[in-house]
């Protein structure tokens, strides 16, 4: 069970799930928005061009983002599994990624989504905050961060981006629900509660655990 996608509106817990199962399945995370920040911070063509859309909520067109997945998901330490994080995100980038796999004569284990209620998605969103350092994500209500941290506030967390976020989430993402449901790979996990206890369930759903 190790190629797995896990899905969720923006801030209702992917990243920092992603973080811990990588550890524990011994895969590596691949984000596409980690990528695409990467990009941005390293002032690339790509990261230039991703940032005309990151800033306003938007997703990036996605043959960007699938040609960012096809190479990554070919390098060697992704060969045994991999969890992706953030992508797919339409339909076309879920078919995209069949392809892909298919070519390579493998396919998807499990899609598992992480189901939180848009108050608090937003409410994550907007206090969550990043150490500069460690890449660690805190909350600023829920999980307070060190004093020494250096703390960074993502420019796409601010109150109006993170609400068309989640109306890209609604119209296009949502979508990807039943697409997966159809193909009998779809498990969905309550995401309200403290980040071990959804680790839990996750692993609990990939009967790891
Ligand atoms: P994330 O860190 O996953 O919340 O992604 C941050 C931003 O990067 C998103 O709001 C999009 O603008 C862009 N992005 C990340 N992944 C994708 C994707 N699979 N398709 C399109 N845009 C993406």
């Amino acid at each position: 069970m190790k190629k797995i996608v896990l899905l969720g509106a923006p801030a209702s817990g992917k990243g920092t799930q992603a973080a811990v199962l990588c550890g524990r399945l011994g895969i590596p995370k691949i984000s596409t928005g980690d990528m695409l920040r990467a990009a941005l911070s390293a002032g690339t063509a790509l990261g230039k061009e991703a940032e005309r859309y990151m800033s306003q909520g938007k997703l990036v067109p996605d043959e960007v983002v699938i040609g960012l997945v096809g190479e990554r998901t070919a390098q060697p330490d992704a060969a045994a599994g991999f969890i992706l994080d953030g992508f797919p995100r339409t339909v076309p980038q879920a078919e995209a990624l069949a392809g892909l796999l298919r070519d390579r004569k493998t396919a998807l284990d499990a899609v598992i989504q992480i189901d939180l209620p848009r108050e608090l998605l937003f409410e994550r969103a907007v206090l969550r905050r990043t150490d500069k350092r460690t890449g660690h994500i805190y909350h600023l209500k829920y999980n307070p961060p060190p004093p020494d941290a250096e703390l960074e506030h993502r420019a796409d967390d601010r109150d109006e981006t993170v609400k068309k976020r989640l109306d890209e989430y609604d119209a296009l993402t949502a979508a990807l629900l039943p697409h997966y449901e159809k193909l009998g790979l779809l498990r969905r996990v309550d995401g309200v509660g403290a980040p071990t206890e959804v680790t839990t369930r996750i692993l609990n759903a990939l009967g790891t655990e």
